[in-house]
């Protein structure tokens, strides 16, 4: 691993190459450098230029006709002009259900390059536009189609379940697509139905929701940079300092800081826990910019952040995603402008790719909804496949 101090508009950060995943005892070759999303993270805005900009950005939407859907994780800015604008912010499976509902014609999403292609992926009729074409995700770069789908091909009598989090290509190999806040309830009904499953990519997730469910599960071995770097043992203390704070965890963390937590979810399952526990201080560990939607809809309440190393250690996000980070009200007004960094994915992937997200969205509707799950996951027999 190469760490090297590096000079941002974020502040100091550790440049550090982040060692790929590890696949079938075979390490990948190449690394994805967090140093270089840090150095593309734009500088705070003025008083002065934050106004200006989002009264432009609020025009342009207008006069494009688009509508803003943002993910937690960004910077409050593009939060708040989401909800000011009509638009949502929300967790990645909401995201991509409002933005197939919605009647906009063109989506702006400000997340990481994932989210854009499933907008695209479930709208191939809209223009989907992004503030950073080049924001991406570890587990996404920790997982290339090539690899994955070798993967895949040495177990063909296994249900294939990808994480929101991958490249369209790696969608279009799944058989179902899930996102944290509806991962436990799909697998957890894939077993009850015989499937036993490929997970990709994220270790801990899957590691999570195999102790949950007990499903019979083989793991790509990805992770994310921003969760994987929670410490239990500095929890810990920071739990004895705050003897009434309640802890929420997001499951992409690693086991022995879910093992602390009093509630463990998604970015939405964490939101509805602050508001619903009987706390008034919480310690969070899931990406630092979920802050800003725990503060404004729990006043009154104190939220810390979970620690992320101890004395002299580095961190390649110190809890913040670089890749969420490169959202800024500058690019988002200069794409709105230009009509530039439109988000595409090939034709001939769409159909393939859109299966297995349908798929999640009929399930978790038809959960929402109280309807019965059983035409949407099929039984396996063995030897026959799914009947
Ligand atoms: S926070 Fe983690 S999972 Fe989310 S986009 Fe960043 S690297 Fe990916």
């Amino acid at each position: 691993m190469n760490v090297e101090n590096a000079s941002t508009a974020s502040g100091s950060r550790f440049r550090v190459a982040f060692d790929r995943p590890v696949v079938q005892g075979a390490a990948l070759a190449a690394t994805c450098d967090t140093g270089s999303a840090w150095a593309q993270v734009p500088p705070e805005p003025t008083a002065a230029e934050r106004l200006v900009l989002k009264d432009r950005i609020k025009a342009l939407l207008v006069q494009r006709q688009a509508v803003l859907v943002s993910h937690y994780y960004v910077p409050p800015d593009l939060q708040d002009l989401a909800l000011e604008t009509g638009g949502i912010v929300s967790d990645s499976l909401e995201m991509a259900r409002f933005g197939r509902d919605h009647a906009a014609q063109t989506l702006v999403v400000a997340g990481v390059r994932f989210m854009g292609e499933t907008a695209k992926i479930l709208s191939p009729e809209k223009t989907v536009l992004m503030p950073e074409l080049d924001a991406t995700c570890s587990l996404d770069l920790g997982c290339p189609v090539d690899a994955f789908s070798a993967f895949c091909d040495q177990h063909p009598d296994r249900t294939v379940v990808v994480y929101a989090n991958t490249s369209a290509a790696v969608k279009a190999r799944a058989d179902w697509v899930v996102t944290s806040s509806c991962a436990l309830d799909i697998v957890a009904e894939l077993k009850a139905k015989g499937h036993r499953l490929i997970w990709g990519p994220d270790r801990h997730l899957g590691a999570y929701i195999q102790r949950e469910t007990g499903a019979d599960m083989l793991m790509w071995n990805g992770s994310c940079i921003v969760h994987d770097e929670f410490k239990a043992l500095e929890l810990q203390a920071l739990k004895a300092q705050h003897p009434g704070a309640k802890v929420l965890v997001h499951p992409e963390s690693p086991a022995d800081v879910v093992a602390l937590a009093d509630a463990v979810g998604s970015t939405s399952a964490i939101l509805n826990a602050a508001k619903t526990l009987d706390a008034t201080t919480f310690i969070v560990a899931t990406d630092n910019g979920m802050m800003h939607s725990l503060r404004q809809q729990n006043p009154g309440k104190t939220f810390i952040e979970a620690p992320t190393a101890g004395n002299s250690a580095t961190c390649k996000s110190c809890a913040h995603c670089p890749w969420m980070a490169m959202n800024g009200l500058a690019a988002l007004a200069h794409v709105l402008q230009t009509g530039g960094n439109t988000v595409t994915v090939p034709p001939s992937l769409i159909p393939r790719a859109r299966q297995p997200i349908d798929r999640m969205l009929a399930f978790t509707a038809a959960k929402k909804a109280g309807r019965a799950l059983d035409g949407l996951v099929p039984h396996l027999v063995p030897h026959l496949g799914a009947v």
